[in-house]
């Protein structure tokens, strides 16, 4: 063997040796690649490899799929002009194949050699490679192809490991995380529970729980969209989230309910106590900071119920439901500290629970009785009625409508309840019209809670009614609080206009007394006002009420309004209210609500005579 070919043996040895020397497509060319500068004088040499269309480096097998591309995979050395051969003569290289194209910029022969179904190797050099080398290098190159072929399964199969492990961790992740807030859920929170829960049994250390409940939440999103419903809860929960770093677990529970754990607060129920009020009040600070949704600011508060746990006499989940229990007392109360769980208010629950039975039966037994309560305008004359519900409880005589319709309304009860007043009050109407109407009779008017207008069927409800008693709509109207605006508010204006088309007046009951601002309240179409008793008390001697029902007569002046004053209990307020320049009146002073066959008999009396105050 002559000297030539020993060289060449031995280049190909050394080649050979550098190539699969790494798992790693990257390492193992560069180690490749060093091997070809120094053993071949180059000058650079750079790597082109096939790349699928899923972006991963193809294997041989892949090929032809007509995905494939060519792209600039590595260098060695980095030179900046490398930016030209990436546009460039790589179609004019693979005319010339084993022969070298000479580019005049940089001075140097350009070899384009074939890495078999992977790519290409690019040498530069400023002298000529013999051609025996290049044929030497032709074996080389079969076997970088293989070696390409290995590392990419490699990297190809450590990518998909990675994506799985991945996947799994997000699986993980979304089965423990709330998907909107990314806090704990409901069920990891249990699992973080139980635990915590056991060992505060076996050691006697004090644990909590403390819920959160969001005030007016939903009448957020009803107004403002449900983007600024989720801003407002990511938010929210990201500063909640800053609290963990007292070793404090926190999760989503409902939709604006969050819940935290405080385990192990140490043997001392009052010790603990403090540590809980400190991070209640640290929740309130953080909870009630702006937060800035679509270009506005919104200010929102909350309502903060704990329970603790020390003791084996309650269960976990008696743990959850009581700082439920807690945190709804505290939406009544709202003390800043927020509201201790205590047996009492179970045994409030269970009051109410079976007082609710009871409203229950009372619909069913047909316990209730609508009366009515006349309304007079300044010369005496009748103008209408307002329909109030009467419920004579079997075992405790007559129950007060400001007792139950609280309960029937929390417990939804309002809605049969409602539909039965409607009607009610619809054949009462037909009665009345039946005897003969006086002159100046208006219309009944009947109370309806904001529960019962955003029944999907409450207009249906309402019309069926006026038909079936064969009335007139305009003598009927319905009276509505400020508060009924608290939800729903778009969709509760368009059914009050609605059934405005139809005939039904509407009436604001109790004005004065609710949150609304004149700004929402001139978007009410309704085309009455009802002075609130509070504001009719005393009118005559209190001259902050006199002022305040003043301004609402010019109020409704302004707003084209009839006005009524409610509660009217003497002379005097009458005397005063006229002088204001009010001219209706509901009250004592011209009459309790009464049976509705009392009703008919005043009615009827009324259709002869007709008294002019004096
Ligand atoms: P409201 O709609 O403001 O009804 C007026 C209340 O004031 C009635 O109380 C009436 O008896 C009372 N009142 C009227 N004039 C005087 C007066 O001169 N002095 C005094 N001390 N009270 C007077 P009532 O019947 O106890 O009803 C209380 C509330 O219960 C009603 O206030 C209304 O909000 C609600 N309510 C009554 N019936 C129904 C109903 O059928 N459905 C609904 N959703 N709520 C009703
Ligand atoms: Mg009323
Ligand atoms: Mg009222």
């Amino acid at each position: 063997m002559d000297d030539k070919a020993l060289s060449l043996i031995s280049l190909q040895h050394e080649f050979g040796m550098a190539i699969g020397c790494d798992s790693d497509l990257t390492v193992m060319l560069k180690i490749f690649l060093r091997v070809c500068l120094t053993r071949l004088d180059l000058t650079s040499v750079h790597v082109y490899l096939e790349k699928g269309a899923n972006g991963f480096l193809i294997k041989a097998t892949d090929k032809g799929n007509g995905h494939t591309k060519i792209e600039h995979f590595l260098s060695i050395p980095k030179r900046k002009e490398i930016s030209i051969y990436h546009q460039c003569d790589l179609l004019s290289l693979q005319e010339h194949r084993q022969q070298p194209v000479f580019n005049e910029q940089s001075n140097v022969n350009l070899y384009r050699l074939e890495i078999p179904n992977h790519g290409l190797l690019i040498f530069e050099s400023r002298y000529v490679i013999a051609e025996d080398i290049l044929k030497a290098l032709e074996p080389i190159l079969k076997k970088l192809a293989r070696a390409c072929y290995s590392s990419i399964i490699h990297g190809a199969l450590l990518q998909e490991i990675e994506v799985r492990k991945r996947a799994e961790r997000q699986i993980q992740f979304q089965a423990s995380h709330d998907g909107l807030t990314n806090l704990f859920n409901r069920a990891y929170f249990n699992g973080l529970l139980v635990p915590a829960f056991k060992e505060s049994i076996r050691t006697g250390s004090v644990g909590c729980c403390i819920q959160i409940g969001l005030d007016r939440f939903k009448t957020v999103t009803d107004t403002m969209g449900h983007a600024v419903g989720e801003t407002i809860l990511i938010t929210i929960a990201q500063r909640l989230q800053a609290l963990a770093r007292l070793d404090i677990n926190i999760a989503r529970l409902r939709e604006d309910e969050f819940i935290i754990l405080l385990p192990d607060l140490g043997l001392s129920k009052s010790f603990a106590q403090q540590r809980i009020v400190q991070v209640i009040e640290k929740i309130n600070r953080i909870v009630e900071q702006p937060i800035f949704a679509s270009d506005s600011s919104y200010k929102i508060n909350c309502s903060i119920g704990y329970s603790l746990f020390a003791t084996g006499s309650m269960s976990v989940s008696d743990v959850l439901k009581y700082a439920d229990i807690a945190m709804n007392e505290a939406r009544h109360q709202k003390p800043l500290i927020g509201v201790m769980f205590t047996r009492e208010m179970l045994k409030k629950i269970e009051n109410k629970a079976a007082y609710i039975n009871e409203i229950k039966q009372a619909l069913i037994g047909n316990e209730f009785e609508l009366y009515y309560q006349p309304q007079f305008d300044d010369e005496y004359n009748i103008i209408g009625a307002e329909a109030l519900l009467r419920w004579n409880n079997p075992n405790r005589g007559m129950e007060s409508p400001e007792q139950y319709i609280k309960i029937a309304e929390d417990s939804d009860l309002i809605v049969p309840i409602g539909k039965w007043v409607i009607e009610k009050t619809c054949r009462d109407i037909a009665t009345l019209v039946a005897n003969g109407l006086p002159e100046k009779f208006s219309k009944i008017s009947l109370n309806v809670s904001p529960k019962q207008l955003i029944q999907q069927d409450f207009k249906s409800t309402v019309i069926s009614a006026v038909q079936e008693a064969g009335i007139n709509p305009g003598l009927l109207g319905l009276e509505i609080t400020e508060n009924v605006l608290i939800d729903r508010f778009e969709y509760i204006i368009k059914i009050i206009n609605q059934l405005k088309q139809y005939g039904i007046e509407f009436s604001i009951d109790d004005f004065g007394t609710g949150y609304s601002s004149l700004a929402y309240l001139k978007h009410i179409p309704a085309t009455l006002i009802k002075i609130d008793r509070s504001f009719v008390i005393d009118v005559d001697k209190n001259p902050e009420n006199e002022a305040i029902v003043a301004m609402i007569l010019a109020l409704g002046k302004g707003f084209k309004m009839k006005v009524i004053a409610e509660g009217v209990s003497n002379k005097h307020e009458l005397a005063m209210l006229i002088k204001l320049g009010c001219i209706c009146f509901q009250g004592y002073q011209f009459g309790k609500p009464m049976p509705f066959s009392e009703f008919v008999e005043l009615v009827a009396s009324q259709n002869n005579t007709a008294q002019v105050l004096s």
